[in-house]
Order: C-alpha cells, then sequence, then structure tokens
C-alpha cells in the first residue's frame, strides 16, 4: 500500500499550512528558547550542528569519542546496516525533543523532520519505506501520540516514500532502561517487537526515532524486521546521547531515552 492510499488526502504542502493555521490561532513558543511566534527559532535553530568528521561507520558515533570499540559495535548492532544522528542530545535540540515528547509540544516535529532529511539526503540512503519505532500500547495511550511517528510522517512526505507504521509493532512493554549498560538494555528490549512479513519481506527499510542511545532499540526493531524477511535496515535519530568513560555524560539523557519504553 502506498504512501497515498494510506494518507490519500495528505501532502507537505497541506501539512504545513495545517501548522501554520494553528499557530495563527494559537502562536507557538520556539522550543529552545521560548520566543514568541516561532516553534523553534532561526537562533536556536543554527545551534544545531550536523555531526561531522571521522564516525564510526556501523553506529555514527563520533570517533574523537573515548572507549569507542569499533567490533564491540558491530557486534552488538548485527542486524542494522548503520545508525546515523543529526547531531548530540544537548541544547537547544534536547530541549525541542523533550518538549515533543513530554509537553505535547506535537507541531515542533514538523520543523524538526527537516534535520533528518539533511541527514538522508547526505548519506544518500536506498530505501524503500519509512518506519517509525512504535511505543507500546500502553505508552502510546498514557502519551496521547507516537513521537517518532510524528516525526516520520512530515519526512516521508518530504523524501517521498512510503511509511508504514503497521508494518512493525511493540507488543511487549519493557521497563526501564535507566542504569542499564548497552548488552542489559539490548536484552531488556529483545523479543519486544513484531514486524508483518508481508510487507517487508525483501525490503529496505528505513527506520526513524528521536534519540539514540545505545542503539539497543533501534537493533531491537532491526531484528524483528529481519526475521520478517527485511533486507537492508537503517536507523535515523535526530540525536544521540554522549557516551564518555563514565556512561552517559547527562542522566537526563537516560531517563528520556528510557522513557522511550
Ligand atoms: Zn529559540
Ligand atoms: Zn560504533
Amino acid at each position: 500500500m502506498s504512501f497515498w492510499v494510506e494518507y490519500p488526502f495528505l501532502s507537505i504542502p497541506l501539512y504545513r499550512s495545517i501548522w501554520k493555521f494553528i499557530d495563527f490561532l494559537f502562536p507557538p513558543h520556539c522550543a529552545g528558547c521560548g520566543l514568541v511566534g516561532e516553534r523553534f527559532c532561526p537562533d536556536c535553530s543554527h545551534q544545531v550542528r550536523l555531526l561531522e568528521g571521522q564516525i564510526c561507520e556501523k553506529c555514527g558515533e563520533p570517533l574523537t569519542f573515548l572507549q569507542h570499540n569499533i567490533q564491540e559495535c558491530n557486534d552488538h548492532l548485527k542486524s542494522l546496516k548503520m545508525i546515523r544522528s543529526f547531531s548530540f542530545y544537548q541544547p537547544p535540540l534536547s530541549l525541542a525533543i523533550q518538549k515533543l515528547k513530554y509537553h505535547r509540544d506535537i507541531g515542533i516535529a514538523e520543523v524538526l523532520a527537516i534535520y533528518l532529511v539533511e541527514l538522508y539526503n547526505k548519506n544518500k540512503m536506498d530505501i524503500d519505506m519509512v518506519i517509525p519505532v512504535p511505543l507500546s500500547k500502553k505508552r502510546l495511550h498514557d502519551r496521547g501520540y507516537n513521537q517518532s511517528f510524528l516525526l516520520a510522517l512530515p519526512f516521508s512526505m518530504m523524501i517521498n516514500k512510503p511509511i508504514k507504521k503497521q508494518s512493525l509493532r511493540r507488543f511487549k512493554d519493557t521497563s526501564s532502561q535507566v542504569g542499564l549498560d548497552r548488552h542489559e538494555r539490548l536484552i531488556n528490549v529483545s523479543e519486544a517487537f513484531i514486524a508483518d512479513s508481508d510487507e517487508v519481506n525483501g525490503k529496505n527499510i528505513l527506520l526513524i526515532d528521536d534519540v539514540s542511545t545505545t542503539g539497543s532499540t533501534l537493533e531491537a526493531c532491526a531484528k524483528a524486521l529481519k526475521n520478517a524477511g527485511a533486507k537492508d535496515i537503517v536507523g535515523l535519530t535526530l540525536a544521540r546521547a554522549v557516551h564518555t568513560r563514565n556512561g552517559f555524560s547527562d542522566q537526563l539523557n537516560d531517563v528520556v531515552t528510557a522513557q522511550n519504553f
């Protein structure tokens, strides 16, 4: 089923017009600095820099980081071809992501999706469909929406690829990831997803999520997709948590990422 069949009346100009109209009725505040009238003002937007320089081919982490072990990374991310993230999880991008996830500022998703398009174009990916990382039924019910879907929808329209959110489901409500290391996180989320082989068999798939910490969630999704016959699977996220000698640099990163589950 193509994107236009699933969302027959939606196009990116229409989607943007809807948000412009909502902004006119309810003027937004910048998610980074609070400026009235902008969802993410030009000043904040310019502060979000694309990760550049030498990166790990597998997980996309800059190789300047301490203790990055490429062999461990390959062992950990067996089902994923690669993960790429636009920037580090730090203000103002982290503030915008928190607003999207916890403060119902869903209009920011369309603005942030532009970063994903830039990342996608830079990496010249050959994909057949876009799938947002699903939430469990319970989490979806509690939050009311899936932030990854809100990012993936305008993104898929902008790159003109179908979005297939029903092709991957999360049937297990996994416990918090806080305090778990990379291996424990992977065990925690493994077997939490199931994919529809009729939709994904033989296909190249792009997974979308807001933040990656160890990549365990994306890997668990990729494993389910592989089990259903998918070909190559790539993960794209807005931000990645900063990995240091002592674990993740900012405990908030862990909390925020853990609340995905
Ligand atoms: Zn701002
Ligand atoms: Zn790596």
